[in-house]
């Protein structure tokens, strides 16, 4: 665990908040259990969920808001995730100890932080050129190690270091990218919102996150687990790669 040293301090104010986050995101989980199918997340994912500084990775203007249960702007047109949502799309890779994970969208860093603390080994694959070095000198300082970010279209994935045991896309796609598919392990999970933000509204958006298992006999078994609002995957340029 990357950061259990300087957390750990007794007298950091931002504790209080982080403490008062995860009560936050229980409730959320226990109001849509409905959905979930469950009324709480591992006590793992909670875990990681209070060691990650989230103020680190939210712009200096944002930072008073960092321990909102809510997403916030991160410059370029993106945002990070909202914490709620990110908690839950870790609980459903089902990750820890010796996993390998990648990442559709790294944005600010945070959700492959959260990954990360888990126990798991991160790829994370950003578009944007500004957001990729923004992100990986920012998990680099705060001493994520085990978090690899690379800038290019993350519908192709990563090849080289595939296959996954789990890939979180966290940007809404049309339809499941293959490359995706072929890149999980059998028994590997795809957690992906799919379905497209409404033109006019920018956060007014129709999808739904889904998680797909990958049978042994790669067979897939899709589960639709709560309706979401996530910025789109874009198709960055090619050059860009
Ligand atoms: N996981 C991020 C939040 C991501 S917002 C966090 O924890 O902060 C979605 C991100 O996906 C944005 O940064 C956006 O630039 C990126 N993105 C969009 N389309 C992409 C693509 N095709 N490949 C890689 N990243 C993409």
């Amino acid at each position: 665990m990357a950061r259990d040293d300087r957390t750990q301090n007794q007298d950091d104010p931002r504790d209080a908040e982080r403490r008062e986050l995860l009560r936050q995101i229980a409730a959320e989980v226990a109001e849509t259990a409905h959905w979930l199918g469950k009324d709480r997340l591992a006590p793992e994912v909670m875990a990681a969920m209070g060691r990650v500084p989230r103020h680190a990775f939210v712009p200096r203007m944002e930072e008073a808001l960092a321990y909102r249960n809510r997403p916030l702007p991160i410059g370029h047109g993106q945002t990070i995730s909202q914490p709620f949502v990110v908690a839950l799309m870790t609980e459903l890779a089902a990750v820890g100890s010796g996993s390998r994970v990648l990442e559709i969208g790294t944005g600010s860093g945070y959700q492959a932080a959260v990954l990360a603390e888990t126990g798991a080994e991160v790829w994370s694959i950003e578009a944007l050129p500004e957001l990729a070095g923004e992100a990986a000198r920012r998990l680099k300082e705060q001493g994520y190690d085990k978090v690899h970010c690379r800038q290019g279209d993350g519908a192709r994935g990563w090849p080289e270091v595939a296959p996954f045991d789990a890939i979180l896309v966290t940007a809404a796609a049309a339809a499941i990218p293959p490359a995706l598919i072929d890149q999980l392990k059998p028994g590997g999970r795809l957690i992906i919102p799919l379905g497209l933000p409404d033109g006019a509204i920018r956060f007014s958006a129709r999808q739904d996150l889904l998680r797909i298992e990958k049978a042994a006999d790669g067979t897939l078994k899709k589960q639709i687990v709560l309706p979401v609002a996530f910025v789109p995957l874009i198709a960055p340029r090619q050059d860009e790669d």
